[in-house]
């Protein structure tokens, strides 16, 4: 399986993972189960959290629950963002309320709920492949709608634009790369980078 991803370190343990994320290299670690390898690395095979025995050298993936919530106005999800246009972005979305759901729902969010602050254009708040916490607002509508604003909400997991690797927070909406010292703006939830993705509100 293909994948564009730049690989800038092994994953730590308990962080989040899509299909197809690379963790590893074979040469460090034993492909565990919720993983498989090819061409010197490790990947996942599931969406869930990492688990890493260092005793045995062995990477595993433990995926979420599997049950399929229905979408509900109000409900938080978490999502991928996949798509980010002038106006909108499009997220792939593979939580509700803390459950894991497959096939994945997709969600657009207009930019006016993307912030109370104004913006220029979407991507002072958002980038392509940031992991975000957001509410449904319209769960009717096929994408469904959906909301960042509180502070609870907005990206929670987010890489460099430019070199790839993790972005952490240093400011309320800034992030700097903890690679290339790059610094870029997000929207934000309070809890941005803690590895605490769900979200009771
Ligand atoms: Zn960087």
């Amino acid at each position: 399986m293909a994948n564009s991803e730049i690989f800038d370190r092994t994953k730590d343990s308990n962080e989040l993972v899509f299909p197809g994320t690379r963790l590893a290299v074979t040469e460090e670690f034993i492909a565990g189960p919720g993983t498989y390898s090819t061409d010197d690395y490790i990947y996942s095979s599931v969406a869930g959290l990492v688990i890493i025995d260092l005793g045995k050298h062995e990477i595993t993936v433990m995926p979420k629950a599997k049950m399929s919530p229905i979408p509900k106005n109000n409900a938080i999800i978490l999502g991928k963002v996949v798509n980010v246009s002038r106006q909108v972005i499009t997220v792939s979305v593979f939580s509700i309320e803390n459950k894991e759901i497959y096939p994945t729902y997709t969600m657009v969010i207009h930019i006016s709920s993307v912030s109370r602050e104004y913006l220029e254009t979407i991507d002072e708040a958002i980038c392509l492949g940031d992991v975000i916490r957001a509410k449904i607002i319209d769960s009717k509508t096929i994408p469904l709608q959906g909301s960042l604003i509180s502070s609870q909400l907005g990206v929670i997991q987010s890489n460099c634009s430019i070199c790839g690797a993790k972005l952490n927070k240093i400011g309320r909406n800034k992030l700097k790369c903890s690679s290339c010292s790059n610094i870029e703006s997000r929207k934000t939830a309070i809890d941005f980078g803690s590895g605490h993705l769900g979200y009771k509100l």
